[in-house]
């Protein structure tokens, strides 16, 4: 397998790489751009994007800001809202498997930054019936999520008619350099359809499973002539503003009093705090797909914000990668599909083209572990300029432990501000 020398992605992303040669991915060198761009014309740019998109008579919302108990959405909401001065409906797919602090978060940043919000939450019933045909046929627990989080924006976009909905980072760009920032690419079906939902839209999966189309209406993507007559546009904060998650997560910590907390399989505490699987079972699928998981994802994003050298991000990826799921029991129990079923599909998806048996023992036939001295590496290093620090803030309900499933939870909190944040 060939890994960039700088970062600690393989050829396989999934996403798609490529290589210059000197040995570095597109990733890095589009991320090159960030220390390159002039970011504050850049946000003037967008000022003047959305500023046709503003709604003069104050009786409509002027765009919807997707979000969830996680990752960038207090950033992209108080972005949209204090920065740009914008009035947003905030919408949310219900991922159902919600945890605690996923539901706190959702709910002070509806409160703190006081904003009108609609959710969507399918049947529980209907998801299991999902998931069973997406667990054993795509490998997948949560095409679910990835269909109905990119769906109802652009439905309630179409159904309210507002046009402009904006997203975070487009992974297209942060992760693999698909494109440059000075693209500014913008929401696509096809990409959504190539790259976020499997190739498995709504119409597909009802035709192979058998679940009736009206029944998948959460997560059927609107016609092409429903988008244009309202004009849908949907555009990523990314190309515009030097994106860095880890510090707009901690401006969010110390502004808001968001929550941060473990994880199982990454040292990243700040993203994926409002779900039970996707640092579990998610991820692992993820591994034995690809022969990397989620904490590839992240240390290879902190080389190139220079908070970790190579070899410091191979070993956190030795240190979390082949750390088991802690979460499948739940899992089991929530599905419905027994655990002798739920590991025999998982185990399909282990892909013989990374993975060997050896004794008895599943390796990964050629891990990063095994490229720290690639050649090439010195001359493309990127110097370390400050601490990859994640830290994990108190909890907001403390004695309550986040142990179980929670499909629905209060949506407002109190409005009196936590200790320690500052009032608006
Ligand atoms: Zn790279």
């Amino acid at each position: 397998m060939r890994y960039c020398t700088r970062c600690v992605y393989p050829a396989n992303h999934p996403l798609g790489l490529t290589f210059d040669e000197e040995g570095v991915c597109s990733g890095c060198r589009i991320h090159e751009e960030k220390d390159q761009l002039p970011w504050a014309e850049r946000f003037e740019a967008l000022r003047a994007i959305v500023e046709s998109y503003r709604d003069r008579t104050g009786r409509h919302f002027d765009c919807i800001v997707p979000v969830s108990g996680a990752r960038d959405s207090h950033f992209m909401v108080h972005t949209v809202k204090r920065e740009l001065g914008l009035n947003p409906l905030l919408v949310s797919y219900n991922r159902q498997y919600n945890t605690r602090v996923g539901i706190r978060n959702l709910a002070y940043l509806r409160t703190s930054l006081d904003c009108d919000h609609m959710s969507q939450s399918p049947s529980p019933a209907l998801l299991r019936r999902i998931l069973r045909f997406t667990l054993n046929e795509a490998g997948s627990i949560y095409w679910h999520i990835l269909a109905g989080a990119t769906v109802f924006p652009v439905q309630v976009a179409v159904r309210l008619k507002i046009p402009l909905i904006i997203w975070g980072a487009h992974q297209g760009v942060d992760q693999v350099g698909m494109f440059s920032h000075l693209d500014e690419v913008e929401m696509t079906r096809k990409y959504r359809k190539d790259h976020d939902v499997l190739g498995l839209e709504a119409e597909d999966l009802a035709v192979a499973s058998g679940i009736p189309i009206g029944d998948l209406e959460p997560f059927r993507y609107p016609s092409n002539e429903e988008i244009a007559s309202v004009g849908v546009r949907g555009i990523y904060l990314n190309n515009y503003i030097r994106w860095d998650a880890k510090a707009q997560h901690e401006q969010m910590i110390a502004t808001y009093g968001y929550e941060s907390a473990p994880q199982t399989r990454t040292f990243n505490t700040y993203e994926d705090v409002d779900c039970v699987h996707y640092s579990g079972l998610h991820d692992w699928l993820k591994l034995l797909r690809y022969g990397f998981g989620k904490v590839s994802d992240h240390a290879s994003r902190e080389v190139r914000l220079r908070r970790l050298t190579r070899e410091q991000a191979i070993d956190l990826v030795a240190q979390y990668q082949d750390v088991p799921p802690a979460d499948l029991d739940r899992f089991v129990g929530w599905s419905g599909i027994s655990r002798e079923d739920v590991l025999a599909a998982v185990e399909r998806q282990r892909n013989a083209a990374v993975w060997t048996r050896d004794s008895g023992t599943w390796r990964l036939g050629d891990a990063v572990t095994a490229h720290r001295g690639d050649a090439g590496v010195e001359a493309v290093r990127l110097g370390v300029v400050e601490p990859c620090d994640y830290r994990v803030t108190p909890s907001r309900e403390p004695g309550v432990p986040d142990d179980r499933y929670i499909t629905i939870g209060r949506g407002y909190v109190d409005a009196a501000p936590a200790q320690g944040v500052v009032p608006l």
